[in-house]
């Protein structure tokens, strides 16, 4: 596990940069260390969206990695992932949602947002009801309806963008949805 005290910056710890910092170089040091980090991970041009669940985290981790998009995307957490950014119980959070699609657009040029639901979501049981989930059919199903309908809506908001649609098992196997 990552300790954060030995995370390195430019060859200096994260408290010996800090330390570095307090002892004199105070705000120019901060800024000729924080962009030299950021601009040594790259870019992004996506946009992840997912649900929140704490057992599917690191698996999440795992499968960006395995895409070979490590530190290669900005993230945003709804319940319920797809449902959470389209749904009538909680309606603040879609205007969260495409305020945050909105300035990954401005900030990171992104032209991508990939929306990953998973298996056994509790948030979808809340928002739907358990028997909209009752069974992996009716889930699949379930699933792929609020994706390919937070799909559309994505497109008509931002024609450019692309959209790619997962669903997780708690294995952490995903599954693509057309
Ligand atoms: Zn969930």
């Amino acid at each position: 596990m990552k300790d954060c005290c030995s995370h390195r910056i430019n060859g200096l710890s994260r408290r010996e940069a800090f330390g570095l910092i307090a002892l004199g170089g105070g705000v120019s040091l901060l800024s000729t260390f924080a962009p030299s980090v950021a601009r040594a991970r790259g870019h992004t041009d996506m946009l992840l969206l997912t649900c929140m669940d704490y057992r599917l985290v690191d698996d999440t981790v795992t499968y960006m990695d395995g895409r070979g998009l490590r530190d290669k995307y900005d993230h945003v957490i709804l319940a319920g992932a797809s449902l959470g950014a389209l749904n009538d119980k909680f309606p603040s959070w879609a205007p969260t949602f495409w305020s945050h699609l909105e300035v990954a657009i401005t900030l990171h040029a992104i032209h991508k947002v990939m929306v990953i639901d998973h298996r056994d979501c509790g948030a979808y049981k809340v928002i739907l009801g358990p028997e909209s989930v009752d069974t992996p059919e009716k889930e699949l199903a379930t699933h792929t309806k609020e994706l390919q309908t937070l799909r559309a809506e994505i497109k008509r908001r931002h024609e450019h963008l692309e959209v790619e649609l997962g669903l997780m098992s708690l294995d952490g196997r995903v599954q693509d949805i057309a």
